[in-house]
């Protein structure tokens, strides 16, 4: 395993592997989970070459979220990719990636904007124009993105449509703790009493699902639903639960067909947690 940090390295590596192998890419922030360690075994298993990347992305970060406290451990993390055989991994610099002169951002501008975009304005426009500058830098075949983040999935999709990149976008399914709670760097903020409350959020998901599996069901009486399952504790704020169709995001009325996701972001304490469902 090669671990580049230059970017033109990376750059001349992809561009003498091109046309002779494929190339998976599995783009990361780090603090790696099995969540992630799942996407790189796609990984492996789709393409010849698996290049992961380590990149905690200022720019998808608002002015009061998270950014200098985000968990890293750049030593632990390269060994769990060396143990699964990756073959690249890219850690660009951050003041490499966004020169004082970096003007150029890419913005998907509807879907962006629903569920986590309302609380989080600016984020998505951070992450498309973080993954377009690692598309362009690594020329992959092969892009994996996790189903956990489902809105960031929609908006990579949709970038990659509009703009006609020359990537095939692959969704990895959730991975999820022995009681449900997905797999997430940001879990390792929770302290022992909120790591208990976390995983109402799959709780709630999994009981609107068991609803609607056993007919139509309106979003309100969903919505209701999911709030059985949320504790009535000061710690415990729910963001958004919204149901919407999977392949354009546009918000439903009604459970009464396959391709309805339910989207959850739930606060406890100061930990913003998401999850999703499809049903
Ligand atoms: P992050 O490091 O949070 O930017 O996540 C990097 C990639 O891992 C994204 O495509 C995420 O959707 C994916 N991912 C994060 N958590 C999980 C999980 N629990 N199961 C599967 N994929 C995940």
């Amino acid at each position: 395993m090669k671990v580049i940090r230059s970017i033109k390295t990376m750059q001349n590596i992809c561009s003498s592997l091109k046309n002779r192998r494929t190339i998976a890419l599995v783009p990361t922030m780090g603090y790696l989970h099995e969540g992630h360690l799942s996407l790189i075994k796609l990984a492996k298993k789709t393409a010849d070459v698996t290049i992961a990347t380590i990149f905690v992305n200022p720019k998808q970060f608002g002015k009061n979220e998270d950014f200098s406290r985000y968990p890293r451990d750049e030593k632990g993390d390269l060994r769990k990719l060396k143990t699964l055989g990756v073959d690249y991994v890219f850690i660009p610099n951050e003041k490499k990636i966004y020169p004082p002169d970096h003007q150029t951002s890419v913005e998907i501008s509807k879907i962006s904007k629903l569920l986590c975009g309302r609380s989080r304005p600016g984020h998505f426009t951070g992450v498309a124009t973080v993954v377009i500058k690692l598309f362009n830098i690594i020329q992959p075949d092969y892009s994996i993105f996790g189903q956990k983040d489902y809105q960031q999935l929609a908006v990579i999709k949709t970038m990659v449509k509009d703009l006609n990149l020359p990537v095939k976008i692959i969704c990895s399914k959730i991975i999820r703790e022995n009681d449900g709670l997905a797999m997430s760097s940001r879990n390792a903020y929770l302290n022992k009493s909120e790591r208990i409350l976390a995983p109402c959020l799959y709780k709630g998901l999994r009981k609107v699902k068991r609803a609607c599996l056993n007919g139509s069901v309106s979003v309100n009486k969903m919505r209701q639903i999911f709030l059985t399952q949320i504790p009535k504790n000061k710690r415990v704020r729910v963001d958004y639960i919204e149901c919407l169709n999977t392949n354009n995001l546009s918000p439903i009325k009604m459970y009464a067909k396959k391709d309805t996701l339910v989207a959850a972001a739930v606060f406890i304490g100061k930990t913003r947690l998401i999850d999703n469902i499809i049903i």
